[in-house]
């Protein structure tokens, strides 16, 4: 099948794979979704089968070497992720589009993050779309298709593509990078389904760095004790600014997690499983309440950093809410 190999997106595989099979391939396409699912090598994929002189996207022959590797003469490919695409780059599509394909049976012109064309390009392009060619397949694809005219989206056959699945993208994580499952999970859950986001991740602080934080949190007295730890451990993190982001969603997930514990969910919902002694002695001091009033408070932290807060305040406004027992609320 053309999509071999790629995770994930069951049904615009199944809508690309009969419009192959009938050659009943539509003139343009959006494929629309979150960032790093896949929409940009399933595309791929598709022209390359579209283009393939055995249609099936062999990897073989001249086609489909020359797509995978560059150079092909009748693929123009655009990306808006290094900067917003300009109505003249739209004019270099026209004029290229003037040819008859050279060697593939079709023009193929691929726009990845097509919404970073600029509002001249945008209505430049649509005119393309207006005059289509039998030979030429257009595919746009986008985290934003609302940025795009609604007259250029209801001129493509729109694909959505969701978020991969949890378990599917653990299972690529532990098979394409070695990671073990523990590390897998938590960087799957804060990727939040997005192989690029999770490949992106400081897997570094989330294999080792990640116990230590939630560690040190849970070692906090309550403020009505003592404050002066929570002000030592929020200065650190002031001074450390790397992993902010991944500190807040470490404990979001360990919060979390704490709450599906307190509500009875097995351990194997868990995503901090490796942690789950911490979680159980934690849980000791908590209910459901206090673990909601925390996981807000965490979401508060997240739009005051957002607004540039100063970030040592926040910090230790933040521990003290962590550290409030269930019995001092
Ligand atoms: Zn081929």
């Amino acid at each position: 099948m053309f999509a071999d190999g790629i995770i994930g997106h069951l049904r615009p595989k199944e809508l690309l794979g009969k419009a192959l099979a009938h050659d009943r391939i539509a003139s343009a396409y959006l494929f629309c979704g979150p960032e790093g699912v896949g929409k940009l090598l399933l595309a791929r994929a598709f022209l390359k089968t579209c283009c393939c002189d055995h249609r099936n996207g062999c990897g073989e022959c001249g086609n489909c070497r020359k797509l995978e590797h560059g150079g092909h003469p009748d693929l123009v490919f655009l990306d808006g992720g290094e900067g917003p695409i300009k109505i003249e780059e739209v004019r270099l599509i026209q004029k290229h589009l003037r040819f008859h394909p050279f060697e593939a049976p079709r023009k193929v012109c691929l726009i990845n993050n097509a919404e970073a064309m600029t509002t001249a390009a945008q209505s430049a392009f649509l005119k393309t779309l207006e005059e289509p060619r039998d030979n030429t397949l257009f595919i746009l694809v986008s985290a934003q298709p609302d940025a795009l005219l609604p007259t250029i989206r209801s001129r493509c056959q729109t694909l959505n593509f969701g978020p991969l699945p949890r378990r599917e993208l653990v299972r690529q994580l532990m098979e394409q990078r070695g990671l073990d499952e523990p590390e897998a999970r938590i960087l799957a859950a804060v990727a939040n389904g997005s192989m690029s986001k999770a490949l992106d991740l400081n897997g570094e602080f989330f294999r080792d760095g990640r116990r230590q934080c939630l560690e040190e949190v849970a070692a906090l007295p309550s403020p009505e004790e003592n404050v002066l730890p929570h002000f030592q451990l929020s200065r650190r993190w002031t001074d450390q600014k790397e992993n902010r982001q991944a500190r807040l969603e470490a404990l979001q997930f360990f919060f979390r997690d704490l709450l599906l514990l307190l509500s009875g969910r097995p351990e194997s919902d868990l995503i901090n499983a490796d942690l789950i002694d911490l979680l159980r002695s934690r849980a000791q001091g908590e209910t459901v309440d206090s673990v909601l009033a925390k996981l807000a408070a965490l979401r508060e932290t997240e739009w005051a950093l957002e607004a540039n807060a100063n970030f040592q305040l926040t910090a230790d406004l933040l521990l003290m809410q962590l550290s409030e027992t269930a019995s001092s609320r």
